[in-house]
């Protein structure tokens, strides 16, 4: 094992742009009038002069912000190890332009690395498995839905994720009614995503009453989860509201920028579950704030890991080293498969029985697979 230098400075970074063909077409529900072809990710590279380099990632219509020329100008010549320091760096391109969480998360690989230890234990935490629900993505008929299930029962999981985002969301509930008779002691989580995707075309938006309605028909159906995202996200009182009205908890915060939003939720009384992601909210270190906040109120911590393969382990670094109550395996075959999903990784992150254990290797724990990424990018370097 390498040990620690005493100085270390970033001295450059490397961007990648990298359309991956996906084997089928994928229709997020969050999206209604979105066929997705491609999975679109955009992949930086830090480089030091101690020639370690760490990787992160933004995935999808984000990738498509550029906030390279500012980070470049503010984190070239720094030391990445000093992540309290880089944090306030990546405050003020938070401020100048798109969410920079993301590189936080390269400054965490490279400590790893420096080290030889997963990030996970550089934060006290260990590598046991972490209980998983399975994530689906599109919005699918009732008996499409049940060959879903049937699949992810059979992989081990005990709790899954429907999406619910129809015009006529008695469609949606007809689902979730579906699963529930076919498995009495499945747990369901349920996601609405109007909480930031109103703003696609076609993303449309619920009133309170809709809302209240397909909660009360969820407390019929039982033992749901959560129901996550019902409104815009920056819409504490309205969730505040909808939350003393019903015995479903509530989630969200998968988009929510930076951690005193997540203050703002607590505050509120807004949430049961707070959902940051490592790579969209906050980075590493400060989601480990997150999840104390959630610890001392009492909330649930379920992050948010819909992204690409970086973006997943990051977020499974962070669950390690937390104590959350589910980790999100994003699975929707044969769209969003493991090999969409992980395209970027030598070795896919495989839920076993139910629970995805941590990669152990240094930093990330992962490996990415660089002939393909200099067989698929572009360098934007
Ligand atoms: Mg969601």
């Amino acid at each position: 094992m390498e040990q620690p230098t005493d100085s270390m400075e970033i001295t450059g970074i490397n961007s990648y742009h990298i359309d991956y063909e996906m084997d089928a077409p994928f229709e997020p529900s969050w999206y209604p009038e979105l066929e997705q072809h491609v999975h679109k990710v955009q992949l930086y590279e830090v480089e030091t002069d101690a020639g370690i380099s760490g990787i992160t990632s933004v995935t999808g219509d984000a990738s498509r912000v550029d906030s390279l020329d500012l980070a470049r100008e503010y984190l070239v010549g720094e030391d990445p190890r000093h992540i309290e320091q880089r944090l306030d760096d990546l405050a003020s391109l938070n401020s100048y332009g798109p969410r920079p969480w993301h590189f936080e998360i390269a400054f965490w690989d490279i400590k790893g690395k420096e080290v030889g230890k997963p990030i996970y234990e550089l934060l006290g935490g260990d590598g046991d498995p972490i209980p998983a629900y399975a994530s689906s993505g599109e919005l699918r008929s009732v008996d499409e839905r049940l060959d879903w299930v049937a699949d992810r029962v059979d992989e081990g999981f005990e709790a899954i994720k429907l999406r619910f985002h129809s015009d006529d969301m008695a469609e949606d509930v007809a689902v979730a009614r579906a699963v529930r008779e076919a498995y009495p002691d499945l747990e369901i989580m349920v996601d609405l995503n109007m909480g930031w995707s109103f703003a696609h075309p076609g993303g449309g938006t619920w009133t309170f009453d809709d809302a209240l309605s397909v909660a009360r028909d969820l407390e019929e159906i039982g033992n749901i989860g959560w129901l996550e995202e019902p409104f815009n996200q920056r819409n504490y009182e309205r969730l505040a509201r909808l939350r003393e009205k019903t015995d479903i908890p509530i989630a969200g915060g998968e988009f929510n920028n930076g951690v005193h939003q997540f203050r703002e939720f607590v505050e509120h009384d807004a949430l049961d579950v707070l959902q940051p992601d490592v790579m969209l909210s906050a980075g590493i270190s400060k989601t480990k704030l997150i999840a104390g906040l959630a610890d001392m109120h009492g909330l649930q911590f379920a992050p948010h890991t819909w992204n690409d393969g970086i973006g997943f382990a990051a977020n499974v670094q962070l669950l390690a080293c937390t104590n959350p109550s589910w980790c999100e395996y994003p699975i929707e075959p044969p769209g969003w498969s493991l090999d969409t999903r992980d395209f970027l990784l030598e070795e896919q992150l495989t839920a076993e029985d139910g629970a995805i254990v941590p990669p152990s290797g240094p930093g990330l724990g992962i490996d990415l697979d660089w002939d393909l990424v200099e067989e698929l990018s572009e360098s934007t370097a």
